[in-house]
């Protein structure tokens, strides 16, 4: 006999968005539909209990969880430098669980920041931020830019939820009072739907930044290095600026991949400050995973610093670059992994992935997660959001309650670490 059930107001962690308006329909412990969730979201909802593997494994052959965690154990008693990373699909008692156990191993942690918005961290740090809520996006953001993201193909209900479509308390007409802006290096969908679209070279970001910055104080750049297309572009943009009542940059990971990357979105930060002197304006990132804000808070608040932490010396240090996962993986300065989900491995440098295949790694991996490079011991963990409870930080730092909609046999990743740390004392 069907056994169907319906669940409201469910949250979706499958990209930073953290949409959490979804209505699931469950029927004999699957996922039938999920309404709201867009395309990504709904493949990955009817794809969860659809994996059956063993919770535990070594070396590819099935064990019990006992078994492993004590060869998890011994890895990691015989590693001089251990490595812990991942974590944005966990949650906060993870993340938190995670960051006990480097402090007990005396080796680093780091997130997928370090493949992503790491560098726009740094510039944070340096400068400050302008930031506001989505919920302040939806209600009064009348110029919308979207600076080398595509959200339509990676956060495909951001405009529709947040920035671009709804009817806000100041916006009473949703779309017919906002102007939508895309600058990227190509055209994109999201610039497909812009009202304005500017096309800056993805080597060229910081000029452009820079040249703005003289542009909203109606000061002509004295070193010229953009073509003419983009300063007549950069002129216009600076005026929409200007004239908005509050102006909201959202910024891609890709800002990143230039040279020098903090330097830009230094210059996208400074950007954003200055125009307070005129109107309210803000910047914010576009993060792509679930859980990573809430990985950035969780180690901003155990360890004063949001990634690339080391414990060698008993107390935190920090330090991107020389404490980063890929850079440390690439100098062969770690010599055991542990994964807290391994997702985003497959951005690391050749040399990283390399160095993956000569030394011991633990993986802490959801059902249908295959790893880039087969981990001594694997350990099938539940789905915060699914299977467990929990708290995911939106992309916006605003902490969202997270459901159980379907039984599961797995243990969270949490319980895992925990475990773990036991066993250190
Ligand atoms: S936009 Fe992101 S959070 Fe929202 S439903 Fe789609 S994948 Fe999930």
């Amino acid at each position: 006999m069907a056994n169907i059930a319906t669940i409201t107001n469910v949250a979706c962690t499958v990209c930073g968005c953290v949409c959490d308006d979804l209505k699931v329909t469950i029927d004999s412990g699957r996922i039938i539909s999920a309404e709201k969730a867009c395309h990504l979201a709904e493949a990955w909802f009817l794809r969860q209990n659809s994996i059956d593997r063993p919770i535990a494994e070594v070396h590819g052959i099935a064990t019990d969880l006992s078994s492993a965690l004590a060869h998890a154990t011994s890895i990691l008693k015989s590693s001089r430098s251990p490595l812990i990373y991942g974590l944005s699909r966990s949650t906060t008692d993870g993340q938190r669980a995670a960051v006990a156990l480097a402090e007990r191993l005396g080796g680093t942690i780091d997130t997928t920041a370090a493949t992503g918005h790491a560098p726009s961290l740094m510039a944070l740090q340096m400068v400050g931020e302008s930031t506001c809520t989505l919920g302040e996006v939806k209600n009064r953001a009348d110029l919308v830019i979207y600076w080398s993201s595509d959200p339509l193909e990676t956060h495909p209900r951001h405009l529709e939820r947040y920035s671009i479509e709804p009817e806000g308390l100041f916006l009473p007409n949703g779309r017919a009072d906002r102007t939508l802006v895309v600058v990227d290096s190509e055209q994109t969908r999201t610039a497909a739907e812009a009202d304005h679209f500017f096309e800056v070279d993805s080597t060229q970001n910081w000029e452009a930044l820079t040249t703005l910055r003289s542009l909203i104080h109606d000061k002509e750049p004295t070193n010229r290095t953009l073509p003419d297309a983009v300063m007549a572009s950069l002129r216009k943009l600076a005026s929409l600026m200007r004239a908005c009542k509050f102006g909201i940059v959202f910024f891609g990971s890709r800002l990143t991949r230039e040279a020098q990357p903090h330097r830009t979105v230094e210059a996208l930060l400074r950007l954003t400050s200055e125009l307070n002197q005129y109107t309210r304006f803000y910047a914010r990132r576009m993060r792509r995973l679930g859980d990573v804000a809430g990985a950035d808070s969780v180690l901003t608040w155990q360890t004063g610093y949001p990634f690339a932490v080391n414990f060698a010396t008993g107390y935190p240090r920090y330090n991107p670059g020389e404490f980063s996962a890929p850079a440390m993986l690439e100098r062969g300065e770690v010599d055991a992994v542990l994964f807290v989900g391994s997702e985003t491995t497959t951005e690391f440098p050749d040399a990283a992935i390399e160095a993956l295949q000569r030394i011991p790694i633990i993986a802490l991996e959801s059902p249908s997660t295959e790893s880039l490079v087969a981990p001594e011991v694997r350990i099938t963990t539940a789905v915060y959001g699914v299977h467990r409870t929990g708290t995911a930080y939106r992309m916006d730092e605003v902490p969202i309650p997270l459901k159980v909609l379907l039984p599961t046999k797995y243990p969270s990743d949490s319980e895992i670490l925990n475990d773990l740390l036991q066993r250190f004392g």
